[in-house]
């Protein structure tokens, strides 16, 4: 990847490239899509990361009055894009005791006429969940009845914990309107190039008039980093020997969060299938951002507050990013155990 970036700066691909991006790129992700099981592709594009693709297609699809449903817990980009639109939150709830499965009789529940999709974030962050078949064929049925359209973030597609593939929401409804996510920040480890991807699939007679909306957008904005996108090619096609490698260290860093959580008073976890986030519940007689924000200050371990990412009534949370070795990690596990032991006696 480092190759083709470089060798794309020596040859003077300096200048604007196409605004939904470059031919080879453009090309390597439907055969991505294909890999997916992706059969209905109409269009595909490159951005600047997933965020920007995020901030396209929901701009693309709200009007005001219209409501977009997004899983709480919330990875906040999705919030803080509907911010900035105006756009109300409706959120649904992933259900802890299923092991952080999307609800679906709350989803049927939170449908109103103005809503026009539905966001999926399969593997979940911040709680590592992975939906299984089932759960991404009842969305589809939900999605084909209410005519939603489907935003699969699916960054961390390649990172899955467990023996089991990655299923594709779009793959599952080929008819369908879905915008699948993807990118270079997570599976391919280069979050600071910024590069990411929309797939945009479905009947066409149903996705063309919003995918031309998406591309005037694309257009306004130029183009995303252009030498980066060279690195598109070689990431997807070129040998994905480092991904074994990666998931072995993940699951190993998995297996100690979980066993830490799951050992330690007042901390309980649903064990995580995927990306690198765990959710552990926390039985406090205070707020999570007070225990994150102590927690810090006084043995100087970072979590995120459970209430940043949005939780049920009545229960506490933070995540953990398992990304460090394990030594690190045990280290600051020992930290939270000691400061939890003596906080809350
Ligand atoms: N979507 C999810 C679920 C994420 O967790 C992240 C980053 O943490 C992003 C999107 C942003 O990705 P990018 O770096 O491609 O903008």
């Amino acid at each position: 990847m480092i190759e083709a970036v470089y060798k794309a700066m020596r040859d003077g691909k300096n200048g604007y490239a196409p605004s939904s991006g470059i031919k080879p790129a453009l090309d390597a992700i439907r055969g991505e899509a294909a890999r997916k099981g992706i059969s209905t592709v109409q269009d595909v594009f490159v951005t600047t990361g997933v965020s920007e693709t995020v901030d396209l297609c929901l701009t693309a699809l709200l009007n005001p009055g219209d409501d977009l449903l997004t899983p709480c817990p919330d990875y906040p980009l999705y919030s803080a894009v509907l911010a900035k639109l105006g756009i109300g939150l409706n959120a649904y709830y992933l259900n802890e005791e299923d092991g952080w499965q999307p609800d679906l009789d709350d989803i049927k529940r939170k449908i109103t006429p103005r809503t026009r999709g539905i966001v999926l974030i399969n593997p979940n962050n911040p709680t590592g969940s992975v939906c299984s078949r089932a759960t991404l064929e009842q969305i589809a049925e939900l999605a084909r009845r209410h005519n939603l359209v489907v935003f699969a973030d699916e960054i961390y597609d390649k990172l899955i914990l467990e023996d089991d593939e990655h299923i594709a929401m779009a793959s599952v409804a080929p008819d369908v309107p879905v915008v699948t996510f993807g990118g270079l920040s997570k599976n391919y480890l280069a979050p600071g190039w910024r590069i990411g991807w929309g797939i945009v699939s479905g009947d066409p007679a149903v996705v063309k008039q919003y995918d031309e909306g998406i591309q005037r957008l694309l257009r306004s904005r130029l183009c995303a980093n252009h030498p980066e996108q060279y690195a598109i090619k070689p990431a997807l096609e070129g040998p994905q020997d480092h991904l074994p490698e990666v998931r072995k260290k993940l699951r190993s860093r998995r297996d100690l969060t979980v066993q830490w959580c799951n050992s330690t008073p007042r901390v309980s976890c649903v064990s995580p299938r995927g990306a690198f986030y765990a959710y552990p519940r926390i039985d406090i007689p205070e707020r999570d951002d007070v225990f994150v924000k102590e927690l810090i200050l006084q043995k100087h371990v970072m979590v995120v507050h459970g209430s940043g990412f949005g939780q049920k009534p009545g229960t506490k949370h933070f995540r953990i990013v398992f990304l460090p070795d394990e030594k690190t990690l045990s280290i600051a596990y020992e930290a939270i155990a000691e400061f939890i032991g003596s906080r809350y006696r």
